[in-house]
């Protein structure tokens, strides 16, 4: 099984990763690199480019010469170019899956059967958008006529995390590509293979040169680099609720136009009267899929009273039966946590939980592996009871597969405690009585609700979150609008 796996890659083991400027796969011009690490195995497995603002300038540069060429393009020869890249995606899926499972540390299946063709839809999508993308006029009676133009804006930043690495690089870039600017984007350095092997794609699919570019490299020297880029004048980030307020203090007085998708603490609530299998297994999965760590992830349970307990004993149960392990065995449903760094932090919550005077479930420690994961990061899927809602545990984002059950008595209650948190990206609501879905969905403070369903996701819909989730929404015409420039031109006649 193993070997099959490493005979689909096209990477070799220890390939240095190479920034892509103008075209090109460049070293950083310190020529420093960054150790990347196989969070299954603990060993460093591939070098990233420790890059600095000598190449985020460079990346400036050949953006701002492609720019005229790709913004004056016809949006249907944009289009085209954009569907060669989704379609050499789709050809190596294989391939990309197997290097996110390495890099990220999630299950190989996921990576193959979510992530992967997610980041293929994500540009076939917005090429085809932006074919449909259009903007308003509003008539003055007979006098006036008012047309809203939408153009290009220039050379826009992305940055990413590195819990979705493709995933949530292409749900940046398609867009902005797509509306005619061009790109300087930094990846996590955590996971920076994907998206290299993407930047491979984009050369095969004839992209041309300097319309997107890559810098790899650590966040406060590249990252802070282009959000300071003083031409640099839109920034679109997706990571934690402390890096994005970094961000937002430097780029607010430079007046840059910001998206900022952030950290969450998602509440999942579980009414009485809910379909109670479908419930249990879709909070399982809301819980534990890509190890917790997705932003979307509910990590706060609430259980109406009167079935907390049985649908505690199922709950875990099924928890308990989730075979934690090797990213690259089928079996495997919760894999590597991304870092030796991040696994500290998620068995320090857990440390916490306890202190807190939280009763562990199921879990609650790291998992021991045998074999090449020997020294990888595990941790066992942990449920805990007993906490209040406003202890540490339960109002900061932990990001790994820690949930907490609390039983709730009332309405009015739960609505209480889901919103006690400083964040509000998505809630999930679990009941059979469709006013009450409707009038707890109105209620609820995020900018997503799932009722009876976790992470079903419509490209078209707004995409954020409220309080310290975030600022401004992605997907569909929000993307397009947000990478766009506005002008309204009025007419008297
Ligand atoms: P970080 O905020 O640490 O990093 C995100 C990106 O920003 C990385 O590329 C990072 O680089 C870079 N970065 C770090 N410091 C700076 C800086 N000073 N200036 C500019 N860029 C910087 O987040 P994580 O990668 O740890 O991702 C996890 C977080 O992302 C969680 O809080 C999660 O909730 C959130 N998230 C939110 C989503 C949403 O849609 N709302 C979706 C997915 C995740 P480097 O890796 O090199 O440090």
């Amino acid at each position: 099984m193993l070997r099959n796996c490493f005979a689909l890659s096209r990477f070799e083991p220890m390939e240095k990763i190479l920034n892509f400027i103008n075209g090109d796969l460049l070293a950083p011009i310190s020529n420093q690199f960054l150790d990347n690490v196989n969070p299954a195995t603990g060993e460093v497995y591939s070098h990233c480019p420790d890059s600095d603002e000598r190449d985020v300038e460079l990346a400036y540069a050949a953006a701002e010469s492609a720019f005229l060429g790709w913004s004056e393009m016809p949006a249907t020869d944009r289009s085209k170019i954009l569907l060669k890249i989704a379609k050499l995606i789709e050809e190596r899926n294989d391939e990309l899956a197997l290097a996110e499972s390495i890099d990220q540390g999630k299950p190989l299946w996921l990576a193959k059967l979510g992530e992967i063709p997610r980041a293929q839809s994500n540009i076939h999508f917005f090429a085809t958008a932006i074919e449909h993308f259009a903007s308003e006029s509003h008539a003055m009676g007979n006098h006036a006529i008012n047309y809203t133009l939408r153009t290009p804006i220039g050379v826009v930043g992305c940055i990413s995390p590195w819990n979705l690495p493709l995933y949530l690089f292409t749900w940046k870039i398609a867009p902005a590509l797509a509306a005619g600017n061009c790109v300087v984007a930094k990846p996590s350095e955590i996971t920076p293979m994907t998206a290299y092997l993407f930047s491979k794609i984009c050369k095969d699919a004839g992209l041309p040169k300097g319309v997107l570019n890559i810098v790899h490299g650590m966040g406060p020297k590249v990252g802070s680099a282009l959000v300071a880029h003083e031409k640099i004048t839109t920034i679109s980030f997706t990571g934690g609720t402390k890096t994005g307020a970094e961000i937002a203090r430097i780029a607010a007085p430079m007046f840059k136009k910001l998206s900022l998708e952030l950290g969450g603490k998602n509440p999942n609530i579980v009414f009485a009267d809910c379909d109670f299998e479908k419930t249990v297994k879709e909070s399982v999965r809301a819980s534990f899929t890509n190890q917790g760590e997705i932003c979307l992830c509910g990590s706060r349970i609430y259980v109406e009273r009167s079935i907390y307990e049985r649908f505690k004993i199922a709950f875990v149960e099924q928890v308990a039966a989730l075979s934690v392990g090797d990213p690259l065995t089928d079996t495997t449903k919760v894999g590597a946590i991304v870092s030796k760094l991040h696994f500290d932090k998620v068995l320090s919550y857990i440390e916490l939980a306890k202190e807190e005077g939280g009763h562990i479930l199921t879990g609650g420690k790291a998992k021991l592996m045998d074999g090449r994961c020997a020294n990888g990061f595990f941790i066992e899927p942990t449920v805990i009871e007993g906490l209040g809602h406003l202890c540490r545990t339960n109002q900061e984002e932990i990001f790994g597969p820690v949930v907490t059950l609390q039983p709730f008595d009332t309405e009015e209650e739960v609505l209480e405690m889901a919103n006690s948190t400083p964040y509000g990206l998505a809630c999930t609501v679990f009941t059979e009585n469709l006013t009450k879905a409707h009038r707890v969905s109105s209620k609820v403070k995020s900018g997503i609700v799932w009722v009876n369903c976790w992470l079903l996701r419509d490209l078209r819909t707004p995409f954020g979150g409220v309080k310290q989730s975030g600022v401004g929404r992605e997907g569909g015409w929000e993307a397009l609008r947000f990478f766009t420039e506005t002008k309204n031109v009025c007419v008297k006649y």
